[in-house]
């Protein structure tokens, strides 16, 4: 099976309301999507969200990485023509656009490539017709959903808290970093929400995991420290304290406090996986299918992270259900994944997609040929323009 055509999509997205972290307040998302024909009359769908704050993508840059890999006059490289008909084939593919390390035809780009891979692991699983966490070796299970907290009043934060314990929820993610958030100086609201979710589920007597995610707002270790000294012993982990560029804030805020560290935004595919594994500070890596360039190189940054003893949540850039579908995949084929972030698209107004179940507080995904979640192009919500 050949590739004959590959066409972008954009698409325009409505959240339900505003999802406020420390270095964004988003109210509507752009996406894009990857259509990929084959001369076998299969149809592959992929999704790139292009997070300009985490990946330095735009709407226009993943619709022109895109083109760039169709025409081989500009790239002398043109994913018309390729086969795909087997993992192998779309490993091949994948090697040549997205190496683990060394020379790239592109670089950076990863929501664009990891788009493009997704249609190409949709196109070769509908021709198996098997679902694609089965083609990657894996069962299908329940797997724990994440309450995403954004960053809200102390108050608001807390009920939030609290509903989710009274629904069984087994772990609860707030957003921090924002410095007056709350109405309170400095990140002071920050100190009060961690304590009293921390509170809420002592006294809840239920097991949940309390963990935090600040999205580099707090910029410095200085600040960061004394954040992590504020709620010693009260967070499960912390993910992202400072700004991304300093790769050793890590392993200095290690050697000042004892909250366990989570990189999300310093970390984007293996080749940065490695650099930071080797700098050391880190305990858990969020790895997300956006960032890495696609899943085949996120099961690769997993097993790296592992064979060094970090673990992984596997997360999102508020995913569709078609992405997370993508997303769930990849965290069915490494059951050793220690959270993941894949119930984002409960945030989105207008989700296109459907395939995934939510059952007793856990993500259940479909069992179709292809990446477990489908929708009617017909009745895609395309962008305005
Ligand atoms: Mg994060």
């Amino acid at each position: 099976m050949r590739i004959t055509r590959v066409d972008t999509v954009p698409l325009d997205l409505r959240l339900k309301e505003p999802f406020i972290i420390a270095n964004v307040a988003m109210r509507d998302m752009q996406f894009v999507l990857v259509r990929l024909e084959t001369d076998e009359g299969i149809l592959g769908w992929g999704e790139a969200i292009p997070a300009w704050e985490v990946t330095g993508e735009t709407r226009g840059s993943v619709e022109a990485c895109v083109r760039l890999f169709t025409d081989a006059g500009l790239l002398e490289y043109s994913l018309l023509g390729k086969e795909i008909g087997s993992l192998d084939a779309v490993r091949e593919v994948m090697d040549a656009i997205e190496p683990k390390t060394g020379l790239r035809l592109v670089y950076g780009n990863p929501s664009a490539i990891a788009a493009i891979e997704q249609a190409m692991l949709d196109a070769c699983a509908k021709r198996a017709g098997l679902p694609l966490y089965r083609m990657l070796g894996a069962e299908n299970r329940p797997v724990e959903y994440t309450r995403n907290i954004s960053i809200l009043g102390v108050e608001e934060t807390l009920a939030r808290v609290a509903d989710g314990l009274e629904k069984g929820l087994r772990i609860i993610r707030l957003k921090l970093g924002r410095p007056g958030a709350g109405g309170l100086p400095g990140y002071r609201r920050d100190v009060e929400v961690v304590r009293g979710a921390r509170r809420l589920i002592e006294e809840s007597r239920r097991g949940c995991l309390l963990i935090a995610d600040a999205n580099q707002g707090f910029v410095t270790v200085d600040n960061a420290v004394e954040f992590c000294r504020a709620v010693e012993g009260k967070l499960d982990w912390l993910e992202s304290p400072t700004a991304a560029g300093d790769l050793h804030a890590f392993r200095r805020i290690k050697e000042r406090c004892s909250v366990p560290l989570m990189a999300d935004e310093a970390v984007h595919g293996y080749e940065s996986a490695l650099t930071l594994l080797e700098l050391g500070g880190i305990d858990y890596i969020n790895i997300k299918l956006m960032k890495t360039g696609g899943l085949l190189r996120a099961l690769d940054l997993y097993d790296l992270a592992a064979e060094r003893g970090v673990r992984c949540q596997v997360g999102s850039m508020i995913e569709s259900v078609y992405g997370s579908a993508m997303g769930l995949c990849a965290a069915l084929a490494r059951p050793g994944i220690v959270s993941t972030d894949l119930n984002s698209f409960e945030l989105i107004a207008d989700n296109y997609a459907s395939g995934i179940g939510i059952v007793e507080g856990r993500l259940r995904l479909g069992e179709g040929a292809g990446c477990g979640a489908s929708f009617d192009e017909a009745a895609l919500p395309r962008a305005r323009g």
